[in-house]
């Protein structure tokens, strides 16, 4: 029996991908994506990269002009900010006005998507739950806020009431969102629990050890569902909340861990 080649951790012909932000000691993609790499007994490696917003647009550029650097995944803050920097921008990137990977493609130029929302909608269908006609409650509307919003504003679900401690942000995302998916339900509001099924902490909030709820939610439905986008092995105050009243829960380890094989699918080009 001939036994498997060994891989390299990493040696001169391995394929590299990064993760930029600020910060980015907290980013778990290294770890996720890399052990998927492995796993398919793939020479390819994804490493964390601190770019700071002062000089951002000439370390993008850098980054770029790297011969094997294959792809990037975007976190926080430069979702939007990247944008500018992609060839070419597929339908979700385009519809959400932000990014989480890019790849270089065989051409030279790069494309960018966004897969934040088809991860929470992809992990709350794996945890046997319906979307169709739900209520939703989402607690704040920045990057990831927004892809949630268009990705289940397209799986069906009934309406969106969107709340930010910004209300300017509220409503630009409920501006985008009509304009985007015309004829969806979408309204800005108090961050009122009981008026429906289904609530999305959106916010960092929860990331920080000793943190609390986003807002003062009050009574929870026990049929709804609680979705946390925050990454935290132990379950935020919100999930913690949602519980406490019976409700199901996602969260968002399982949020992230959905979307990596549709992330790597990208990078390879496959999509
Ligand atoms: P962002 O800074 O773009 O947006 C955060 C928004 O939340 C802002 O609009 C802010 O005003 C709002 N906000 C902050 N506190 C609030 C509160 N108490 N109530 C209401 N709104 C509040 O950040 P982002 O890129 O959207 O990331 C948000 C979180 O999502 C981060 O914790 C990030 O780690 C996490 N995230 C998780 C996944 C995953 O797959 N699980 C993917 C992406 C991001």
């Amino acid at each position: 029996m001939s036994e498997a080649p060994e891989i390299p951790i990493v040696d001169g012909a391995t394929r590299l991908y990064g993760i930029i932000g600020d910060p980015i000691a907290q980013v778990g993609s290294p770890r996720l994506y890399t052990a998927h790499f492995r796993a398919a007994s793939r020479n390819a490696i994804m490493v964390p990269l601190h770019v700071l917003p002062d000089p951002f647009e000439a370390t993008v550029r850098g980054l770029k002009a790297l011969a094997n650097l294959h792809g990037l995944v975007i976190t926080v803050p430069y979702k939007a900010r990247i944008v500018p920097f992609v060839d070419r921008l597929r339908p979700m990137g385009e519809k959400v006005g932000a990014i989480n990977v890019m790849r270089r493609d065989s051409d030279g130029g790069w494309t960018g998507d966004m897969f934040d929302g088809y991860g929470l909608v992809r992990a709350v269908r794996a945890a046997g739950h319906a979307l169709e006609g739900r209520r939703v409650l989402l607690i704040g509307a920045g990057g990831v806020g927004s892809a949630i919003a268009v990705a289940l504003a397209e799986a069906g679900t009934g309406a969106i009431t969107v709340h930010d401690l910004e209300p300017t942000r509220a409503t630009a995302l409920a501006e985008r969102l009509a304009r985007v998916v015309p004829g969806y339900h979408v309204t800005t509001g108090a961050p009122v629990a009981e008026d429906h099924n289904m609530i999305v902490n959106a916010s960092p909030v929860g990331m920080a050890a000793g943190d609390g709820l986003p807002a003062p939610l009050g009574r929870v439905d026990p049929a709804a569902l609680a979705v946390d986008v925050v990454v935290k092995s132990e379950p935020t105050a919100f999930l913690r909340h949602a519980r406490s009243f019976g409700c199901p829960v996602v969260d968002g380890y399982a949020m992230m861990a959905a979307q990596i094989d549709a992330g790597i699918a990208f990078l390879d080009g496959r999509t």
